[in-house]
């Protein structure tokens, strides 16, 4: 039952965090891209047949025993020293012991008080400036596997007829990165969410640890939010579980201050439970009321060693680490010299690959700009599709820049081009080649065309033979007439006055 639902509408928005103060939080996990399991040899897989990579580990047989993947300890240190975390020299795993059909051993091995990695922050932009987000904790589990409900309307188990579960998902090693509550975002915190688990989903990227799917579960995003009056102690939260694009984190969070706005102007209280978000109606719902740490009866587990990574390793993977997002935005902002705005418009359209081959392959950065962020983009806005995925490479729109500044092309001409390029006609050159786009280019031609112009028009030529130099473009344009609009105006201009000088 909705808040609508039970009588209790909710508040615009822009009311809402007008009266209210939103504070949030983010739990998110990422699937390691190991190559095996998190405990066992299996293979980490997406997409396998049901069931086909299992073992006696991870389906939780009688007898059989855990062995901690060493590279996914690293890969979780590598994570930590990214998010600026302090390395545990020693730390535990625990048992978080919990019933559902998709966790057969009846627990998870998770990590409870002694997390791997703890205490960072991650910088984020949204809204014009940027954010200090605080890293709690960083630890590593084990995933569990995945329930499939046959039958009925929604996939949820209600109303289905029966269920299958697939354990191929059990054992892969999951991390979860956990932020301290972030509060004084106000109306921004809904942007706020989402540039956060972009920034992350870069950073796990950058670092190789992860392929970031969201759309394949990869990445999953548990979003906290609570609201209250400006100046009082924070508001109950709820937890909205596995919301799956950028997009739906920054609505889950809209829609529940909105909503919890509208629960405190009733009069009511927030339950904290967890809930669930839409993606076709933008609304969340209620999902079962939060457990307590203590419900899950966490202990260490008896199976395992500690983790003591040696200062040595950490070390080494520290200076292993990889160019990181921001510095690396940093740095192609200040090669490129270009201003903020089109920093962001660039890394908001996923572009700054597209933009740094266009560079790397000899265009001015500025042209590069243009081409991507107004050419291309509409071109890609008209198709319905992404920047990315456009069928014109970044050293194709290069060339098409150099056959421009050579004078080869004009910009109406090179606009044709692309549009030939797109539509699979080969490249550039083959275009010009084949749709006869270049420039009428050679001297001669140009110049027959001039003379041409200047026969065929007697009077307009005494004018400008008597300085009238305006009159020139009357010459110009009959020459473009001649060309077929292949002519560059101002080369033909500069001749048609060095023909009638003096
Ligand atoms: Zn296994």
């Amino acid at each position: 039952m909705s808040a609508t639902a039970a009588g209790r509408a909710a508040v615009p928005f822009e009311d809402a965090v007008r009266r209210y103060e939103p504070v949030i939080g983010l739990e998110t996990h990422v699937e390691l891209g190991t190559a095996s399991k998190m405990f066992c040899g299996c293979p980490v897989t997406f997409g396998a047949a049901p069931n086909s990579a299992v073992c006696p580990v991870c389906l939780g047989l009688p007898g059989s025993l855990p062995v901690i993947n060493r590279a996914a300890i690293e890969y979780t240190i590598r994570i930590g020293l990214a998010l600026n975390c302090t390395i545990a020299s020693w730390c535990r795993f625990a048992r978080k012991n919990y019933f559902y059909p998709d966790m057969q051993k009846n627990y998870q091995i998770s990590q409870y008080d002694e997390p791997l990695c703890t205490d960072g922050w991650l910088e984020v932009e949204a809204g014009g400036r940027r954010w200090r987000v605080g890293i709690e904790r960083v630890h590593l589990e084990e995933d569990t596997g995945k329930s499939l409900h046959v039958g009925g309307v929604t996939g949820r188990i209600h109303g289905a007829d029966y269920s299958l579960v697939d354990y191929n998902r059990a054992g892969i090693p999951l991390v979860e990165v956990v932020t301290r509550p972030i509060a004084g975002a106000g109306a921004l915190a809904p942007a706020v969410a989402r540039a956060y688990v972009t920034e992350l989903r870069d950073l796990m990227r950058s670092l190789g640890v992860s392929d970031v799917r969201m759309d394949q579960g990869s990445l999953r995003c548990d979003v906290n939010t609570s609201v209250a009056p400006a100046g009082a102690p924070w508001g109950t939260r709820t937890e909205t579980k596995n919301v799956n694009s950028l997009r739906s984190v920054e609505r889950a969070v809209r829609y529940e201050i909105e909503r919890q706005a509208g629960v405190l102007d009733a009069g009511s209280r927030v339950i904290q439970e967890t809930r669930h978000f839409h993606e076709d109606t933008g609304m969340t719902t209620p999902g079962r009321s939060k457990e307590e740490a203590q419900d899950y009866r966490y202990f260490p587990e008896p199976d395992l060693v500690p983790v003591a990574p040696p200062p040595e390793w950490i070390a080494e993977i520290r200076a292993a680490l990889p160019e990181l997002p921001a510095a690396r935005r940093a740095r192609l902002q200040a090669l490129w010299g270009l201003p903020d705005a089109d920093m962001a418009a660039l890394r908001n359209a996923g572009a700054l690959d597209l933009m740094e081959r266009t560079v790397a392959a000899g265009a001015p950065p500025g042209q590069a700009r243009n081409w991507w962020l107004a050419e291309l983009a509409r071109r890609a806005n008209e198709a319905g599709t992404d920047l990315t995925a456009l069928p014109v490479t970044p050293e194709q729109v290069a060339r098409v820049i150099e056959l421009v500044a050579s004078g080869a092309l004009t910009h109406r001409l090179a606009r044709q081009v692309i549009d030939g390029v797109l539509a699979g006609e080969g490249s550039p050159d083959e275009v010009v080649a084949a749709r006869g786009l270049a420039v009428v280019g050679g001297q001669a031609a140009l110049a027959a065309a001039v003379d041409e112009a200047i026969a065929a028009n007697p009077d307009v030529a005494a004018k400008v033979r008597e300085g009238k130099l305006a009159a020139a473009g009357v010459l110009v344009g009959a020459v473009m007439r001649a060309t077929g609009g292949r002519a560059d105006a101002a080369r033909a201009r500069d001749l048609i006055l060095e023909r009638l000088a003096g």
